[in-house]
C-alpha cells in the first residue's frame, strides 16, 4: 500500500505544475463547514468562534474550486447542521469530501490575556496548518493522496505546517503534514475519499490575524483547490468518466 501511495503521490505532484492550466472534468467536491452554532468549536485568542473562521474559508474554497472548473456542494454554510454523519450522507455523489476547521490547543496550554476589555485565552507557541485522514474511510489511500497533494501545495505556496498534532495523531505523511485520525466521524462516514483541514491555530494571537486576512484566505483556498485538482487528475484522469467512489451500499 505504501509503494502504491508513493507512486500515486509522485504522479499527483507531477500534475501540480499544470493543474491550474489543464481543463478539468466537472469533479464534484463536497465542502463541509466544521461545527455548528450551538457548539461552534474553538474560540480564538480574540473571542471569535471557530465556526465563523470555517464559514469564511469554506466560502473562499468554493470560489477557488469553481475557478478550477469543479462543481461544489457546500455543506452546513448556515451552521445549522448538528449531525456529523448527516454531512457526508448529504453528498453521496461527491468525488471528494473536504471538512474545513481551525485548530486550537489543549486547555492546559492556554494563557490568560485581555482583548478589548474582555478576558480571553491564547497560546503563541503553536501555529500552522495540518491535515487528517481516516483508515476507517472506505478509500484511505485515495484520501491520503488528496491530503498529501493539498499539504504539498500549501507548503509550496509558503504556508507553514505544524507538528503540534503529532503528539496525539500518528503521521500518515509527515512531509506534507498529514495525520491518521481514524475516528473522525465525517471522514469515516464518507463514501468517497475524505480529508479534514485544520487551516491554522486561532489561539495563536499572530496567526489569528493572518487567518482573518481575506487575501491570505483566498491564497490558501487556491492552494487547497490546486492540490485537490492534482489529486483528482490522478484518481479520475481527464477523459475517464468520474464514477461514484466507495463500496456498493
Ligand atoms: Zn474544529
Amino acid at each position: 500500500m505504501r509503494n502504491a501511495i508513493l507512486l500515486l503521490g509522485a504522479t499527483a505532484l507531477m500534475c501540480l505544475g499544470n493543474a491550474r492550466a489543464e481543463p478539468t472534468p466537472p469533479w464534484r467536491i463536497a465542502v463541509d463547514v466544521g461545527h455548528h452554532w450551538r457548539a461552534p468549536g474553538a474560540i480564538s485568542a480574540r473571542g471569535r468562534s471557530e465556526l465563523s473562521f470555517n464559514q469564511i474559508l469554506a466560502d473562499q474554497l468554493v470560489l477557488a474550486l469553481e475557478a478550477h472548473g469543479m462543481r461544489v456542494q457546500l455543506i452546513n454554510r448556515d451552521g445549522e447542521m448538528e449531525s456529523l454523519p448527516a454531512r457526508p450522507r448529504s453528498a453521496p455523489d461527491a468525488d471528494l469530501f473536504v471538512s474545513i476547521h481551525h485548530d486550537s490547543v489543549e486547555e492546559r496550554e492556554l494563557l490568560p490575556w485581555t482583548w478589548e476589555g474582555r478576558p480571553q485565552t491564547y497560546n503563541d507557541q503553536w501555529q500552522g496548518h495540518s491535515l487528517f485522514v481516516s483508515r476507517r474511510n472506505p478509500l484511505p489511500e485515495a484520501s491520503l493522496l488528496c491530503a498529501s497533494t493539498m499539504g504539498a501545495l500549501l507548503q509550496r505556496e509558503g504556508f507553514t505546517p505544524t507538528d503540534k498534532n503529532a503528539r496525539r495523531r500518528p503521521w500518515a505523511d509527515q512531509a506534507n503534514t498529514v495525520h491518521w485520525y481514524d475516528n473522525l466521524v465525517v471522514l469515516h462516514q464518507a463514501r468517497q475519499p475524505a480529508v479534514l483541514v485544520e487551516a491554522g491555530v486561532i489561539k495563536n494571537r499572530d496567526e489569528e490575524l493572518l487567518l482573518a486576512d481575506p487575501e491570505r484566505q483566498a491564497r490558501m483556498a487556491d492552494a487547497l483547490a490546486t492540490g485537490i485538482a492534482a489529486c483528482l487528475q490522478v484518481l479520475h484522469p481527464p477523459g475517464a468518466p468520474t464514477t461514484e467512489a466507495g463500496p456498493p451500499p
